[in-house]
């Protein structure tokens, strides 16, 4: 890669097709082009894009270059390190280098592709003020609403239309959908001051005040409020914000007016922050750890001398959040960048408000419900930040972030935690890059040699699989902090209390009696009911048909408050029949349980307690989870019922009992991680239970009380549950022994798919002849009208996994090119979870 200036510059363009596109560089930017600047460029015949710029260099590549049309950028929005990352996770994930930038980039930085135009609604039809090419433009666009870029270029007779753009929506004639030009401008907010004159005379200034007192006390208010603000700060010449200048006087408008119309106030137009200011008010040295917590964090430190990732397996309520603050005030006062990922963005409002106490405006957020420009924002900041002398405090040093947090522009990074290391949701689905932000972010680290530390009271096996075997380094911290014990767990066989009758709805005896008795002692009560196929469905009590889902392959589930039936995979939806569809049998059932049930028979049972309902039907809204959690937190509900979201990372001070409805869906899913799963579910909601000096209670109900990982649960035995899983993972060869690969095959017909699927897999086999599984229908065999069929390798760890993959590339490459069905698609997921 070169800095130099050359002649032609290699681009990205947000598209699924591998490689950089070359362009040439006209004359006149050859002293400004410069990589990880946007630029806007032809591809195809008509379509321009915004690129972004990778390299530039000298070398012509032959055939008839087309030239870049604009810059869009003077200052880099992304650094060479991105690049560098960029480039690494599309090896590694299988996917085009546009793909990771498409994930990158926040949305407002983001490059569109073809932009159209339109007529600015406050346009005031004053044409005088435009040349004739604009006025042409405006003319065409009073008739046909709107444009695209290309068609501005046929009207114009020109090559280059984006100046000319640029200038109409300067003018406010037009507006552009999409962000060929800057989505994000930042916000202004007007400033107020004395007006010259009155800051260099006190005597008028004095007489002013006086006059004022007497005839305009609201205008006299503002002078008042404005000079005593002055007088504050440090830079008094930048003036004051409005919102502070009036924020406790009503109707200050016309006062304020009167005010600059005097001559008395001079107004400026300001840039301001959109994120919210913060203050410490604690300081780390505040915080006393342990002795337990002591040796951990001296541990840790030891460790991190020799540049291995560190794991801190520390049981729930152990205090790792506090290790965290320590090791991230030392980080500062280095002077380094740090990273801190946690697997849930409703996690990062309870932990910033941790790292605002200490620090204050140094410690941001930034996940993907941040708001676009608030992104964009924090992004610039990350960009523009330099460690400042002395070990200072610099806003955003310290970046507190869900998954994609990882593609910050970071300069200098010296830490990186990631919290709850071993949770599904830092593995990003859909759509490419396929990408676990804990295992980039390893990788991440060793470009900015930087430190790791993986946290959680329940490793991921290969995570600690790697700590015993040397690749990282094990930490353990075995006690929770202030004397909590950690709760009894005890179970209750579901079989046995069907059988005798004892069950009320879907509460053992054993539940409803512990249930009962923490209510009466005003304690909190969790109950957890994972939602894998617990949800309710109707089945026709003769024939036992059950509705399904037109487009997947999957029972419709039953919503009360909607009263429909509708498809968790694709959201159709359909009335409740009044009768079989298969054999008109009036009488159909309700089966299974999901947690909307539990929720209105706990309320059937005890009319007058509070029960809040946590799971992805409650939480949609921006704020709904945060609402849940604070309600719960301050008391005002009784019962939290929920599915996973529970389980995850949050403290509570009052939960004395938690219920785990039931624990057979989960083990008994068909996977070979659903041990793990369990284990770390039911260990992590168990977790929740307990209060300072008295120990919590946990009720298990199941069906399979003597299933080995029930007992890993209740002895509390990680390192247990890890070897009995480690055994099976060696003798059936998976991970950690080898890496996963699972290819999907799609189609909307079920039979060219299995065609193409064996087609496919006979290819693979023929290369790597023990490692391919299947072609198989998976648990969910079509979703949204298409069929889905799997292809599963198993890659040895060695050396070659890099070469293998390439491999595996070429092979779908070929088969895609040779294959007579052009309709299927093929997507590859690295690391499938
Ligand atoms: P973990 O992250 O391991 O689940 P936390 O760091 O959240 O544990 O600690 C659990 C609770 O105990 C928190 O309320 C935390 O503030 C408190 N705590 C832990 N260690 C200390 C300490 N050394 N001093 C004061 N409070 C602590
Ligand atoms: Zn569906």
């Amino acid at each position: 890669m070169s800095l130099l200036p050359g002649k032609y510059a290699n681009v990205l363009l947000p598209l699924p097709i591998p490689g950089f596109f070359t362009y040439a560089i006209p004359p006149e930017m050859e002293s400004t082009l410069i990589a990880g600047v946007r630029v806007v460029v032809q591809f195809g015949r008509k379509k321009l894009y915004t690129a972004l710029v990778h390299s530039i260099h000298e070398t012509n590549p032959g055939l008839s270059v087309k030239e870049i049309l604009v810059q869009m950028d003077m200052l880099p929005i992304v650094n060479i390190r991105q690049f560098v990352f960029w480039e690494w996770l599309s090896e590694y994930y299988m996917c085009s280098m546009g793909e990771v930038m498409n994930a990158a980039l926040p949305p407002a930085l983001k490059l569109s592709s073809e932009s159209r135009i339109s007529l600015d609604p406050d346009f005031d039809r004053d044409y005088s003020r435009f040349n004739e090419r604009e006025y042409n433009v405006i003319t065409v666009l009073e008739q046909q609403k709107e444009l695209s870029i290309s068609d501005v270029s046929q009207i114009t007779e020109q090559q280059r239309v984006i100046p000319l753009i640029n200038s109409l929506i300067e003018k406010k004639a037009v507006r552009i959908y999409e962000d060929m030009i800057q989505r994000y401008t930042s916000k202004t907010e007007k400033f107020y001051n004395l007006a010259q004159i009155y800051r260099d005379d006190e005597n008028a200034l004095a007489a002013i005040i006086e006059y004022l007192e007497r005839r305009a006390p609201r205008q006299y208010e503002i002078l008042i409020n404005l000079l005593h603000y002055l007088d504050l700060r440090n830079h008094p010449e930048n003036g004051i914000p409005k919102s502070l200048l009036i924020s406790e006087i009503k109707s200050a408008d016309g006062a304020l007016r009167s005010l600059v119309e005097k001559g008395l106030l001079e107004v400026t137009e300001q840039n301001v922050s959109r994120l919210d200011k913060h203050e410490a008010v604690q300081s780390v040295s505040d915080i006393e750890l342990t002795e337990h917590q002591q040796e951990a964090f001296t541990k840790i430190r030891e460790h991190f001398t020799n540049q291995k990732p560190v794991l801190l397996h520390g049981i729930t309520s152990s205090g790792k959040t506090e290790i965290y603050i320590k090791l991230i005030e030392e980080t500062l006062k280095a002077g380094f960048q740090v990273l801190y990922l946690l697997p849930e963005i409703a996690l990062t409002t309870q932990i910033i408000s941790r790292l605002r106490k200490f620090f204050g405006d140094v410690a941001g957020v930034y996940h993907s419900r941040f708001g676009e420009s608030e992104r964009a924002e924090v992004w610039n900041k990350v960009a523009s930040w330099q460690a400042a002398a002395g070990g200072q405090a610099v806003s955003h040093s310290v970046i507190l972030g869900a998954r994609s947090a990882i593609f910050l522009p970071f300069s200098k990074l010296g830490l990186i935690i990631i919290d709850e290391e071993h949770d599904t949701s830092y593995k990003q689905y859909d759509p490419s890059p396929r990408y676990n932000a804990r295992d980039a972010a390893i990788y991440l680290a060793k470009q900015h040699n930087a430190k790791v530390l993986l946290g959680s009271a329940t490793p991921a096996i290969e995570s600690y699989f790697n700590a015993k075997t040397g690749k990282y380094v094990l930490v353990s911290l075995e006690k929770r902090y202030g004397n909590m014990m950690l709760p009894e767990i005890s179970v209750v066989n579901l079989k046995e209390a069907t059988r005798l009758k004892q069950m009320k709805s879907h509460f053992t005896p054993a539940l409803i009696n512990e249930l009962e008795k923490a209510l009466e002692r005003n304690e909190q009560v969790i109950l957890f009911q994972n939602r894998r196929g617990f949800a309710l469905r109707l089945e026709c009590n003769l024939c036992h048909y059950m509705p399904q889902c037109r487009h997947c392959d999957v029972t419709l589930i039953y919503h009360k408050k909607e009263n429909h039936l509708r498809c968790h995979y694709c959201g159709y939806k359909e009335p409740i029949p009044p009768h079989c569809p298969k054999c008109h049998n009036k009488e159909l059932n309700l089966i299974g349980f999901g947690t909307e049930k539990i929720e209105e028979e706990l309320s059937l049972i005890y009319p007058d307690i509070r029960i809040a309902r946590m799971d992805i039907d409650t939480t949609r809204s921006k704020f709904a989870h945060q609402r849940i959690i604070t309600d719960f937190e301050i008391g005002k509900t009784d019962v939290l019922t929920g599915t996973q979201m529970v389980s995850k990372g949050l403290d509570f001070d009052n939960v004395s009992l938690v219920g785990i409805l039931s624990a057979d869906n989960m083990i008994s899913f068909p996977d070979f991680r659903s041990f793990e799963r369990s284990y770390q579910l039911m260990a992590q909601v168990s977790g929740r239970a307990g209060r300072k000096n008295k120990q919590g209670k946990v009720i298990i109900q199941t069906r399979n009380p003597k299933h080995p990982v029930i007992n890993f649960v209740i002895e509390n035995n990680y390192e247990g549950m890890y070897r009995h899983q480690i055994a099976e993972r060696q003798i059936f060869n998976y991970p950690p022994f080898s890496r996963l690969l699972k290819i999907s095959l799609k189609h909307k017909e079920p039979e060219p798919l299995n065609l193409a699927a064996y087609e496919l897999a006979g290819k693979l086999k023929k290369v790597f002849p023990k490692q391919v599984l299947g072609p198989e229908y998976p648990v969910v065999s079509r979703i949204k009208n298409y069929f889905i069929k799997e292809i599963l390798i198993k890659l040895s760890r060695d050396k070659n996994l890099a070469r293998n993959k390439e491999h595996i590339s070429e092979i779908i490459k070929d088969f895609m090119r040779t294959t007579s069905n052009k309709q299927i698609r093929v997507i590859t997921d690295v690391d499938p979870m």
